[in-house]
């Protein structure tokens, strides 16, 4: 062991550690980190190694993974579909990390990045909400909601000792990426079921986050009194990826108002949050179909190139930012002229060329780089804003598209190879997009309880609950060519909807896929069939 004298202090720190060794000898190091203290850290190595042979360590961590990723068993694919599931289930289960410790009385502490101090309870560190409320934390509230709760508890914490939420922790506070996602964490873990923690206090959290400006531009909202005032952050006021912020900020108000429904909360505040997240409204350009930056005086930015990345936008385009209205679809396809003009915007996205403009950035980004290799038009699954975009044919009744879409991308740009992911993997968000489409459905608009349903991969999936309840997905008809569903059943009935309830989930499941090679539905939709859109949920409300 090295004496509690080998001390460094820096803002980066590293050791190299060598032994003389005989040709074969094999050496065992039992290295231990603590965020506390060397003391915490020998405390930290006792409760995790402790007199354990390398091989019983070895073992338990794979007895421990193996566990973990068996929640979710697939069955009928190709042995490369399986290698490709479950390396990203194993990706997406990597993060956040745990950063609180337990100390020699058996407490949890952790070391608060806010204060410096050593403070009881619980911390998450290493995840960057902006990608991983898409779908990442959707698929912890499904099917590991134990260690979301655990997150839930951590963020109270944040809270407490920062002042806001943090919006990308790593840990603590850290300015990267736009929005105020951490709404969407809380309000989606709540709607999903999680109880045991102190929800009041996270509701606070967020109407706090949702109306100042935090401790840096990516905490709190950047541009919140435009946005309050105007109903957008304006393109012309030195505020960077404006439009992306305000569409974010939409989302986000939406999510603060299915938490203040589901918490009884003062009318007006409902109120409040229903109007705002409308905002998403007020940057659509009706002469180009598109989201487009808007001055403060109410005139769209000029001139507009839909194919300019950066700029109003972040990490992407007008043609990947359209879409993000995750909670009011029917709202945007209102907008865009009816269904058929919305089929027709979602098909043009995969037909234009992988044209771009990267004057933003002075040079061409990886994901830019990403999308033109992916070879998919203007897709670009590489970076996380347009990776809900294929489910959003079901909104419009044309499911069959996304059914074939799914599957592209399945097969496309996921491999079990070293060059086999599509981009950054992103804290897991990339890798929780091919688990759940995996499944057959997806979470488009987190803080509500539906799943959209798109075609599952496998033959046979069966997702073990935390409870001991099932759900078993079965479309024993799948393969290559067999990619479309044709009919759904959901406990043996016949289920004509395009989206999949939480709450109908948690309960057992067993929905049976029937699959076939041409896009021929046996179902007839009618308008109560689509995924949940706020603007429906309104007309429902006036009736
Ligand atoms: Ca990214």
């Amino acid at each position: 062991m090295v004496g509690k004298q080998e001390e460094s202090t820096s803002n980066h720190s590293g050791i190299v550690v060598g032994f003389k060794t005989k040709k074969g000898e094999q050496v065992h190091l039992k290295v231990a980190s603590s965020f506390i203290s060397q003391d915490q850290a020998e405390l930290n190595l006792q409760l995790e190694v402790g007199n354990s042979s390398f091989e019983a360590v070895r073992n338990s961590a794979e007895s421990h993974w193996n566990q973990t990723l068996g929640k979710i068993e697939v069955s009928g694919g190709t042995e490369e579909q399986k290698q490709t599931f479950y390396s990203c289930l194993y990706r997406t289960l990597f993060f956040p990390n745990k950063l609180y410790e337990i100390d020699a009385a058996g407490n949890e502490i952790h070391w608060s990045p806010y204060n410096g101090k050593v403070l009881p309870g619980k911390m998450f560190g290493g995840t960057g909400f902006w990608d991983t409320f898409r779908a990442l934390y959707p698929l912890l509230n499904l099917v590991y909601p134990e260690i979301n709760k655990e997150m839930q508890e951590g963020l109270v914490n944040d809270y407490l000792e920062g002042g806001f939420l943090p919006e990308w922790s790593s840990p603590g506070y850290a300015d990267i990426m736009i929005g105020n996602n951490s709404a969407s964490i809380v309000s989606d873990a709540y709607i999903k079921g999680l109880r045991g923690y102190d929800i009041e206090k996270l509701y606070e959290a967020l109407l706090h986050g949702a109306n100042n400006e935090g401790p840096m531009s990516a905490v709190g909202r950047f541009g919140v009194a435009y946005y309050n005032k105007l109903g957008y952050v304006p393109y012309d006021v030195k505020i960077n990826e404006n439009a992306a912020r305000t569409l974010e900020y939409a989302y986000d108000d939406f999510a603060i108002y299915q938490l203040a429904k589901a918490l009884n909360r003062p009318k007006e505040e409902i109120d409040l949050y229903a109007k705002r997240c409308q905002n998403y409204r007020n940057l659509f350009d009706a002469s180009t179909g598109m989201m487009r930056g808007k001055n403060a005086d109410g005139q769209f930015q000029s001139p507009f190139n839909p194919f300019k990345w950066g700029d109003a936008f972040t990490e992407g385009n007008s043609w990947h930012y359209t879409w993000s209205v995750f909670h009011d679809v029917q709202g945007l396809i209102d907008l865009m002229g009816g269904k058929e003009r919305f089929v027709s915007k979602l098909d043009s996205v995969f037909s234009l060329p992988p044209v771009y403009d990267d004057s933003y950035y002075g040079g061409m980004i990886h994901e830019i780089k990403e999308m033109q290799i992916a070879n998919m038009g203007q897709y670009a699954h590489g970076n996380q804003p347009i990776q809900h975009m294929i489910y959003l044919y079901n909104y419009a009744g044309a499911p069959a598209k996304s059914h074939y879409w799914i599957r592209e991308v399945l097969n496309r740009l996921y491999k079990p190879t070293p060059d086999g992911y599509c981009g950054d993997e992103d804290n897991g968000q990339t890798s929780a997009w091919y688990v759940f489409s995996s499944l057959g459905f997806y979470p488009v608009c987190p803080a509500t309880d539906e799943y959209v349903l798109g075609a599952p991969l496998f033959q046979k999936t069966v997702i073990h609950l935390s409870d001991g309840k099932q759900v078993v997905l079965n479309a024993p008809q799948n393969s290559a060519q067999n990619k479309y569903v044709s009919a759904v059943k959901m406990n043996a009935k016949e289920y004509s909807k395009l989206f999949l309830k939480h709450s109908e989930l948690m309960k057992g499941a067993v929905i049976d896929f029937k699959m076939t090679s041409t896009p021929a539905l046996e179902r007839k939709f009618s308008e109560s069939d689509f995924p949940y859109s706020f603007s429906n949920e309104q007309k429902a409300v006036k009736k």
